[in-house]
């Protein structure tokens, strides 16, 4: 059977105008990476008459800064993206990710986790020590240790009542109970395409919330894509197996699904992924050697 295009799905599930969103973390500049996705959902929202949302990624209050914020907007800018104001900020919406936490606490979904990072990874060495690997998420950390659980209330208020720094986690193997039928999405990416099955297991008790961070990447997106009413999230394939984790949330909350289109990685000269910190990358550091826009769509492929 013929594969069905990008627009005929599009046809297929949106009621309104199709909706697409970029949503970078402004914890540094953006670099040839972020320029295709931009690029590509602005050109798929065009193909399709669809709207471009801009959401900043903002909740690392630590790590995101102002000064990147504008660096962001400019460099968009110059790439001449034409989305819609207001800009969506996380940091404006933390009331939001806790109701959505709340929920889920209440129903007996999410749990207090207490073990540092040092702590956890204590454990995991002394226990490959004794008996062979512990389990890794596919992005190769090891997965949190499930007994906490299991706390018993009075223990949860003591430790939460003199813990210096906690999470909230999601209780896996609960939440996954919870559903009635396999777990699917529809990806029409550079990576696997088709019905994809999900598969959240694999990330463990994934963090919710952090009292340092006050949501969690997973609560953040997946909260915001609803919110925005996004139908399709074009992102690069380094989130591909975290849409298992979004689409589990979704359930959970009651949120609809978009459709995803998971697209290649540029990768550095190294063979690796670009980061924030490859200067020589960023499209601001291209800018001042002075391609233009329309070279960096020919760096990027598109
Ligand atoms: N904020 C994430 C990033 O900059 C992207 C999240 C997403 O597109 O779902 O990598």
């Amino acid at each position: 059977m013929r594969r069905k295009t990008m627009s005929e799905r599009i046809r297929q599930i949106a009621n309104g105008p199709p909706v697409f969103r970029f949503a970078p973390s402004p914890n540094g500049r953006l670099h040839l990476g972020h320029a295709l996705s931009a690029l590509l959902n602005a050109d798929m929202a065009k193909s399709c008459s669809g709207r471009l949302l801009l959401r900043l990624e903002d909740i690392d209050l630590t790590r995101c800064t102002p000064e990147f914020e504008q660096a962001i907007l400019a460099d968009l800018d110059w790439l001449g993206l034409a989305y819609e104001q207001p800009v969506r900020r996380q940091s404006e919406h933390f009331a939001l990710y806790r109701a959505a936490l709340d929920r889920l606490i209440e129903r007996g979904l999410a749990y207090p986790a207490f073990l540092t990072r040092g702590e956890v990874k204590a454990r995991v060495s002394a226990y490959e020590r004794e008996a062979g690997p512990w389990p890794r998420d596919p992005d190769g950390a090891p997965l949190y240790p499930t007994e906490e659980r299991h706390l018993d209330a009075g223990e949860r208020e003591a430790r939460l009542a003199t813990a210096e720094r906690f999470a909230f986690r999601l209780d896996m193997e609960k939440a996954i109970a919870c559903l009635d039928g396999p777990l699917c999405w529809q990806d029409s990416g550079d990576g696997e395409r088709g019905d994809i099955t999900a598969d959240p297991a694999a990330w463990g008790d994934v963090v919710l919330w952090r009292s340092d961070a006050p949501a969690s990447y997973h609560l953040a997106v997946t909260v915001d894509d609803a919110a925005q009413g996004v139908t399709h999230v074009v992102r690069g394939l380094d989130l591909f197996h975290a849409t298992a984790v979004h689409r589990l949330l979704q359930v959970l909350l009651g949120l609809p699904a978009p459709l995803y289109h998971h697209h290649r990685l540029i990768l550095g000269p190294d063979g690796r992924k670009l980061s924030k910190s490859q200067g020589d990358t960023a499209l601001g550091a291209l800018r001042e050697k002075g391609m233009t826009p329309s070279d960096i769509r020919t760096l990027v492929g598109i």
